[in-house]
């Protein structure tokens, strides 16, 4: 599936065609979604994946001025049908680009589920060179589709050493996030990534790549993941609810779940026995419906409060958001399945979200 990459810009031989100075060679990966679809459904008239790297390169001529870029399709869908399988091949291949020479990568995929894989990619790509993902909100048949200008700033990230050493990088609407900040917050606006922790960490202005935060670098997973992703339950508390969902959780077959509760990481007390239970058997990960902020460690006291759960054995996402932490308790569940050492993976990497001494 996966050839020697040849950068645009290069003859066959390897020659530069378009300038004598040393550009970044950009590698840039195409997932489907929005920004690569166009209409083929006549019935429906709606549109779907079919641009290949090649065709959304070639629709930004501009691209060849800031790097030499070579495309790769890896594949084309909707980027709800992507799994955990697909995440975990792609950062095989991205780990092979950086090993034959790539300077950065840019995925482009469809963002209904760029906060999930650009997180996962963090988790699994070795080194530090730029990777950053992206896509598009307008589709290349609409009135301004926002995807070209998209992908021209995702390369010029790319290509800068202010990039490096960042994780993995959401670029879109001119603005650079960090993967595990990173949220989707609006269904059409070409402004719906947002960090609410922190803001993005920089943005694009005239071509030039502004980088003004920096996050320190995610504990690495000892290894990568082997076989299937154990599937873990993500569930939203809320009002009023009891324990009939918690209860069914492990006779579904589920390896562990997130619970996302109220505010600082509470749920109704008639919830407890059912999640003290449930934690007894497999990795259960509390963290904060709210989306945004840390989770509370020694605030309050009622049943149902973050402290008492803490005690009964449930974990702390700490200040990542349910999705992240079902991506992070997934990933570390495939690698070891022993709760003790999968306990202590995961919270080394929660520890280090915030902070370099892990
Ligand atoms: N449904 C699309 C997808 O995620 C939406 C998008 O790309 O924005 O593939």
């Amino acid at each position: 599936m996966f050839q020697s990459i040849r950068w645009l810009g290069q003859t066959r031989e390897g020659k530069t065609l378009t300038s004598p100075v040393a550009k970044a060679k950009i590698t840039v990966l195409s997932l489907g979604g929005t920004i690569a679809s166009t209409k083929a459904d006549v019935v429906s008239g709606g549109v779907t994946p079919q641009l290949t790297a090649n065709d959304l390169i070639s629709a930004v001529p501009k691209l060849l001025d800031v790097a030499d870029v070579a495309a790769v399709e890896f594949r084309s869908v909707p980027s709800g049908d992507l799994t955990f399988t697909d995440i975990v091949a792609l950062a095989k291949v991205i780990d092979r680009c950086f090993e034959e020479g790539t300077d950065g990568v840019v995925i482009t995929q469809g963002t209904d589920t760029i906060e999930e894989t650009s997180f996962a990619l963090e988790l699994l790509v070795r080194g530090s060179r730029p990777l950053i993902v992206t896509g598009a909100m307008r589709n290349p048949t609409m009135v301004s589709p926002d995807g070209p200008a998209n992908l021209l700033a995702s390369v010029l990230v790319a290509a800068s050493p202010d990039a490096a050493g960042l994780g993995t990088l959401v670029v879109l609407n001119d603005e650079i996030h960090a993967s595990r900040f990173v949220r989707k917050s609006h269904t059409s606006s070409l402004a719906t990534f947002h960090s609410p922790s922190c803001g993005p960490l920089g943005w694009i202005i005239e071509g030039r790549v502004r980088v003004v935060l920096r996050v320190p670098p995610l504990a690495t997973l000892d290894r990568s993941p082997v076989g299937d992703v154990p599937a873990i339950a993500l569930i939203k508390i809320s009002l009023g609810e009891d324990a009939r969902v918690i209860e069914q959780i492990a006779s579904l077959g589920y390896a562990g779940a997130v619970v996302e509760g109220f505010g600082g990481g509470h749920v109704p007390a008639a919830m407890v026995p059912g999640l003290e239970t449930l934690a007894s058997r497999m990795p259960v990960v509390l963290a904060s419906r709210t989306g945004s902020g840390e989770l509370l460690q020694r605030t309050y006291g009622f049943a149902g409060s973050e402290q008492d759960l803490l005690a009964r054995g449930v974990l702390s996402a700490g200040p990542l958001d349910g999705l992240k932490a079902r991506v992070l308790l997934s990933l570390t569940m495939s690698i070891d399945d022993e709760y003790v050492r999968a306990r202590e993976v995961f919270e080394r990497v929660v520890t280090s979200v915030t902070s370099s001494n892990h």
